[in-house]
């Protein structure tokens, strides 16, 4: 259906299917129509790609995507949503939609099965409720993609872009911009959404890296650790990581000593390439 991204088009829809909106499953669908070619555009949705979508709505950028890619895998958890996808994306023959939760979906399979022969991108309007831990499980396993390209809340997509070493950051910072290089694509205002939200939104692409930062010999250790240090806002390296990993103070000074670091540093003064000497030195003492 072309004219989806049309309020009127969208509410016809929801009506004739008895189609009411759930706010714990983070339904707040677009009805602006420049958006969704923004994001189907500048996500990778082109000749030669696969794309994964992530919550369908009523599939106005499923439609997009659909225009563009060679084929659409889109993945909903909501049943309510087939019939209605049945109807408004019956005339692309390269879409699949699959009804399930995403954090439950094995997405090196999926890959394998629907894309031979294709590179693969994720594109989504993220449920808000989950933004982080799907975009860490999309990211920590390591799929065969290229990019994933999600519409954010505002404020989520400035910690996640902030560069490493500045004061917005947070774990999911560093685990971001380890596998990533992300970037704030553009600003949609609440407006754009119906129902519309009490905040603004962003959309962030996050472009795969072939290597992950160079020297670390144990990831597991290296995030828990960077969980850890950032847990608690505003205090030193030491105290949060000692805190956070139940370890001795002392070890954990000597291993920011060891590191070439000054005593009192905080967790968001440090580049990657010193969280990763950090790490290991910690690694030695631990
Ligand atoms: N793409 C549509 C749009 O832009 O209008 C809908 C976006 S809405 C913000 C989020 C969608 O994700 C909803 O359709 C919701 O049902 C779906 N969803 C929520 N949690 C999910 C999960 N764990 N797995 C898959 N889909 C999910």
């Amino acid at each position: 259906m072309d004219n989806l991204s049309n309020i009127g088009v969208i509410k016809d829809v929801m009506q004739r299917h008895g189609f009411t909106f759930s706010k714990a499953l983070g339904q707040n669908f677009l009805v602006n129509p420049s958006v969704c070619p923004r994001i189907a555009e500048m996500g990778n949705a082109k000749k030669g790609f696969g794309v994964i979508e992530i919550g369908t709505g009523v599939g106005v950028l499923t439609n997009e995507l659909a225009k563009r890619a060679d084929k659409v895998v889109a993945i909903e958890i909501d049943d309510r949503l087939i019939p209605v996808l049945e109807e408004t994306l019956a005339e692309h023959d390269n879409v699949k939609v699959i009804n399930a939760d995403v954090m439950e979906v094995d997405l090196h399979k999926l890959i394998e099965e629907e894309f031979d022969g294709l590179e693969v991108a994720v594109c989504a309007n993220l449920p808000y409720y989950i933004t982080s831990p799907i975009l860490m499980m999309l990211l920590e396993q390591r799929l065969r993609i290229r990019s994933v390209t999600v519409m954010v809340q505002k404020e989520a997509g400035t910690r996640l872009c902030a560069p490493v070493g500045t004061r917005d950051m947070g774990a999911v910072t560093v685990a971001v911009n380890y596998f990533s290089a992300p970037k704030i694509l553009f600003n949609v205002s609440r407006g754009s959404f119906m129902p519309a939200p009490n905040v603004d939104s962003c959309v962030v692409r996050f472009d795969i890296k072939e290597d992950t930062p160079a020297g670390v010999t144990d990831e597991a250790f290296f995030f828990k650790m960077v969980r850890a240090a950032f847990s608690q806002r505003r205090k030193t390296l030491v105290n949060s990581v000692s805190s956070g990993m139940g370890l001795d103070k002392a070890a954990v000074t000597k291993a920011v000593e060891n590191s070439g670091l000054p005593a009192a540093v905080r967790p968001e003064q440090l580049k990657m390439e010193q969280l990763v000497t950090f790490s290991e030195e910690l690694k030695k003492l631990a």
